[in-house]
């Protein structure tokens, strides 16, 4: 059991070579272990019903194989996958030649054709120049045996198990490299959608307190206000300043202003949540939406949230902090658009500054 688990990681282990899909030098490690089987069955079957000679090139065989397989760590996938198959045309002309068109390895032709469509990295026109290169291949070998009589010849029987173990394996290789190749691409595909999301997350989120950052509440208002979902909805906009906050930096350090900032943040989207969005505009700086919400409804909503957050003790390290915060508030007008009651909201903001502070100007 230990052995089998060993074997699977060495056949699973990723190439380091970052350029390099794992696919590839996976189906190259199963397609070699497997060939290396099939090789054994061979020979056995050759030494027993037909020719020691032709057994020992089926030895050869194996360790070549072999030796591609442990190649595939080296880092050159690629140059591996071409030596694979320069083997696999080399030892079907060989056996062809030697034992003649009845030992059926002529078939394996198949299982490198699909190889060279799946793994390999050449430009389309190339897989089908080589593709018609395998096929004039195959008839050439086929027209040669016509010609030419054999080295060696097959008995019935042997011919009868060559035949056999042809097709199991064929079937086995043509079965792995296709299974393999489909659900490494899923898996690549689901890496690439796990990774995509991230960097999508990434260029909307604000990475200190995770709240939408201003390309993202800028999308969402277009959305919101675009014609179809406007028509006949009502919608609020803030913004929000944290008084003092230089003070709060000056007093305890630029952490506590960003443990501020955050604390901030998880407040407001609390509060936020059942009616809209909140979004880092900038600094200590927020932009609310309310959606469905006139600028009675968000004045009440924000007041409140300005009161409670007034009493709050935000915690730092050992020690208390209290902030309050100021806000603007604009009920957005279709005639006036985005830009111009964001500043309309800023400059109620910038009043109630000038009004002390710890109000919400509407
Ligand atoms: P006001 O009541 O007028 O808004 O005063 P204020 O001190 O809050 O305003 P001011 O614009 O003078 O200072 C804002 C400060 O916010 C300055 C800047 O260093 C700080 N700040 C901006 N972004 C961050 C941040 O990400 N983390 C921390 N800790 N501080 C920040
Ligand atoms: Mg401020
Ligand atoms: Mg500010």
């Amino acid at each position: 059991m230990n052995v089998f688990h060993q074997l699977k990681q060495l056949i699973m282990k990723d190439v380091s070579n970052e350029n390099e899909a794992r696919k590839t030098a996976l189906i190259i490690r199963l397609f070699t272990l497997i060939l290396g089987c099939y090789f054994v069955f061979q020979c056995i079957i050759l030494s027993v019903f037909c020719n020691i000679y032709v057994a020992i090139l089926g030895l050869v065989c194996v360790v070549l194989n072999l030796m591609l397989f442990g190649m595939t760590y080296l880092n050159h996938t690629q140059l591996t996958l071409f030596l694979v198959q320069l083997l696999t045309v080399s030892w079907i002309i060989l056996y062809v030649y030697t034992l003649g068109w009845d030992c059926g390895v002529q078939h394996f032709i198949f299982v490198i054709l699909i190889l060279n469509f799946v793994v390999g990295q050449n430009s389309n026109s190339i897989k089908i120049l080589y593709a018609i290169f395998l096929c004039c291949l195959r008839i050439g070998l086929y027209t040669f045996n016509k010609i030419h009589i054999s080295i060696f010849t097959l008995t019935a029987t042997s011919g009868a198990f060559m035949q056999i173990i042809n097709t199991i394996f064929i079937f086995i290789l043509m079965t792995v490299i296709v299974v393999i190749s489909n659900s490494e691409s899923i898996a690549m595909e689901q890496k690439l959608t796990t990774y995509n999301e991230h960097i999508r997350k990434m260029a909307l989120i604000d990475p200190l307190t995770n709240l939408y950052n201003r390309r993202a509440i800028t999308d969402k208002l277009e959305k919101l206000t675009s014609k179809q979902h406007y028509e006949h909805n009502l919608l609020s906009i803030a913004l929000g300043d944290i008084d003092f906050f230089k003070k709060v930096n000056d007093t305890y350090g630029h952490d506590a202003g960003d443990a501020v900032l955050v604390f901030v943040a998880e407040q407001l989207l609390a509060m936020i949540r059942p009616y809209g969005y909140v979004s880092r505009w900038g600094g200590e700086e927020f932009l609310l939406v309310f959606k469905n919400s006139n600028g009675d409804d968000a004045y009440t909503i924000l007041n409140n949230f300005r009161h409670s957050l007034k009493k709050m003790q935000i915690p730092y390290k050992d020690e208390i902090i209290h902030i309050t915060m100021t806000f603007g508030l604009e009920e957005y007008d279709d005639n006036l658009g985005i830009d111009k009651t964001i500043s309309n909201a800023d400059k109620k903001l910038y009043k109630g500054k000038e009004n002390g502070r710890n109000c919400v100007e509407y």
